[in-house]
Formats: structure tokens, sequence, C-alpha cells
């Protein structure tokens, strides 16, 4: 896999405020995340499912290229399904084969982060 073609990670922190997110070092986890697995990049958003986080997918995801597989770490996948499918659609990309979404509340930062390195390896590997 070329490098251009990298997963991208985006962890949504749910304002910061969530009890969900509660025991996850948020730091310890991205920098996981950008340093030790396959990765383009890593970026954290504070909450991607309002307007403010709507424009950065909007800016952030790159029209019409198929091969980018996005992993959002945050809560309940079915709802980040909702919650991201107009914008997937908008780019020309398809939300069922490049948007990985994982739930990562109640977890600690060492299940979490289990958690990304699976799905990293599932797109890398694949
Ligand atoms: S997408 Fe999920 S984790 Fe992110 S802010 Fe919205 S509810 Fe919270």
């Amino acid at each position: 896999m070329s490098e251009k073609n990298l997963p991208r990670f985006i962890m949504c922190f749910c304002t910061g405020e969530c009890p969900g997110f509660s025991k996850l070092e948020l730091w310890k986890l991205i920098n996981f995340v950008r340093n030790e697995l396959d990765v383009q990049y890593a970026v954290i958003h504070p909450q991607l499912c309002v307007d403010d986080g709507d424009r950065f997918l909007k800016d952030f995801l790159k029209d019409g290229d198929k091969d980018i597989v996005y992993i959002i770490g945050a809560c309940d996948p079915r709802m980040q399904k909702k919650a991201f499918k107009d914008v997937f659609n908008e780019k020309g990309l398809d939300i069922n084969r490049q948007l990985i979404s994982l739930d990562l509340r109640n977890m600690s930062t060492e299940e979490a982060m289990k958690k990304v390195q699976e799905a990293v390896e599932q797109v890398t590997k694949a």
C-alpha cells in the first residue's frame, strides 16, 4: 500500500466532557496511533457530529478518492454512519467501504489502542 493511501485516523473526543471517554488517555492514544501504526496521520476533533465537524469533514475528506479509508474513533458506529453519510456522499465516497467507525467509549487506553490497531491492520493487510 502506498504511503498516500494509508488509512487516516480521526479521534472524535465528544467535547472532552463525555463520561464515556473518562478512562481514555487521549494523547497517549493519538501518539500511539501516529507513531506506531501504519496511518497517513492521526488527528483529533472535538465534536464531529455538529456543524463545525461537518465543515471540517467537507474540507478533510478527499474528493472522489476511493482508495483512502477513514478510521473514526468515537461513539456508536450506527450513529456515526447516520451523522457522516451526507458528507461522504457529497464527496463521492463510499461510506460502507471507506469508513471504519470504532466505538471507543468506556474503554481503557490499552483497549482502545488495540481496537484501533486491529482496524488499521484490517486496512493495510487487506
Ligand atoms: S460523533 Fe459521537 S463521539 Fe463524536 S461528538 Fe458526536 S456523539 Fe460524541
